[in-house]
């Protein structure tokens, strides 16, 4: 018999088989990077035409529009940080000198910063996500995103209507109005952060509401928050719930999203990524770790190279859902977080993941200096550890970090001083 999962399952691959015809997710990676460089020539042109603080940037850095005309000349302009935006935009308030100043804006919003963004799309923003989980037509859903004066909500809100879903902005509700809601509307669908959505779930049941029986909520489309395993296994398996996620920021909007393999996020159309190394701004090779920087591809908001802060890799094999652009894997934490390694980056969440497959098993990794070369040693805590453990950790340890550990060793119960730190750089000690 089909579990509710695999019957969503079934009705997404007829919509991704329809899609396939004319969708831009499923064209040929060469065209795909034709058009994104056509339309990253033409933002710079606009851009260069339209908004002073482009126009500054390229005359430090001795640049005219026509030598950034491909994703590839964009390591010849400076990544930008949250923090440097929000004090380009205090000097020269609303909008840092990037927004066109012959346009009028549909809305403008606000976030923590406090950064100024002029509203950047009518519509298509987070779309692809959306239909990517299964939401469409016939779908109610709940979308507990504040709609005050943040992106979050209103953006949302458009880009399930793109897919024709029915909304109910519920934004920052309390959870006894949201069950409610799910109750008396036949809400299908959710989105918000995982959390609320379990803190709904607990009130439901509080109320005496058996979540799965009672109701009809089988999608979940989260952002804003890392979706934990146990909890996804936890939202899939007790409560029937199918559940994706988006990633994106607030300053450049949709950035990927997961499609039915869950197997990393891939890249929108209206996006140009980069994995850079923070520390240089260079690219760094696929697979290898480095900081998300974004260029939104639109001509309202010129905003080149915007560095999100956070970490990850670039799968570029093959997905089984047929979309052909490069996968994010994931969010593998802060850039402050990261520790450079023989010119590659770990970060202590990719040991927290090699710890989860290693259960009862206390892991640290500490990098030192050995004749002036990194030196990585992994500690493996376990009254006793099943013989195979070496081997299977270092190969893991190679696959996740894409480093390989120099030495392994196996450490009685309370050997490890500091349990609460799996990364540790001790480099600075050592000279
Ligand atoms: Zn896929």
């Amino acid at each position: 018999m089909n579990s509710p999962i695999a019957g969503d399952r079934e009705a997404r691959e007829i919509i991704m088989r329809k899609e396939t015809a004319a969708g831009r997710e499923f064209r040929a990676e060469k065209d795909r990077k034709d058009d994104l460089d056509k339309r990253l020539s033409r933002m710079v042109r606009l851009g260069y035409r339209k908004a002073p603080r482009v126009r500054e940037i390229f005359r430090d850095r001795k640049l005219k529009p026509g030598d950034i005309e491909r994703r590839e000349d964009l390591s010849r302009l400076p990544v930008l940080s949250r923090e440097q935006v929000v004090a380009m935009e205090k000097e020269r308030p609303p909008f840092g000198g990037f927004a066109r100043e012959d346009r009028s804006f549909q809305r403008i919003f606000t976030s923590p910063g406090p950064v100024y963004e002029p509203h950047l799309d009518e519509g298509g923003l987070w779309a692809a996500g959306y239909r990517a989980a299964g939401i469409g037509k016939g779908d109610v859903v709940l979308n507990a995103f504040s709609y005050h004066m943040v992106a979050a909500g209103l953006t949302f809100h458009e880009g399930l209507r793109a897919c024709g879903a029915t909304v109910v902005p519920s934004g920052a509700s309390s959870t006894e109005l949201q069950v409610q809601l799910i109750r008396d509307l036949g809400v299908t669908a959710y989105t918000g952060t995982p959390s609320f959505l379990m803190a709904i779930i607990s009130k439901a049941e509080e109320n005496g509401r058996d979540f799965k029986k009672d109701f009809r909520l089988r999608k979940a489309v989260f952002v804003a928050e890392p979706l934990r395993p146990a909890v996804r296994e936890t939202l899939e398996k007790k409560y029937g719930i199918d559940t994706c996620q988006m990633y994106g920021a607030t300053e450049v909007g949709d950035i990927a999203y997961e499609c039915p393999a869950k197997k990393g996020w891939h890249l929108g159309e209206d996006v140009i990524v980069e994995i850079v190394d923070p520390y240089s701004g260079t690219a760094v090779e696929t697979g290898r770790l480095g900081e998300v920087v974004v260029t939104r591809l639109n001509d309202l908001f010129f905003l080149f190279r915007f560095g999100t802060g956070d970490l990850s890799s670039l799968i570029d094999t093959p997905c089984s859902c047929g979309r052909t652009s490069p996968r994010l894997a994931g969010i593998a934490g802060r850039v402050g977080e990261a520790v450079k390694v023989r010119g590659l980056f770990i970060a202590p969440s990719q040991i927290a993941l090699l710890k989860e497959r290693f259960p009862g098993v206390g892991v640290q990794v500490e990098i030192t200096l050995r004749n002036n070369r990194d030196h990585v040693r992994v500690t493996l805590e376990a009254e006793s550890p099943p013989a195979d453990i070496m081997g299977r950790f270092q190969a893991l340890f190679t696959g996740i970090c894409t480093v390989r550990a120099d030495e392994i060793r196996i450490a009685g119960p309370g050997s490890i001083r500091n349990p609460g730190k799996l990364l540790l750089d001790l480099r600075e000690w050592n000279g």
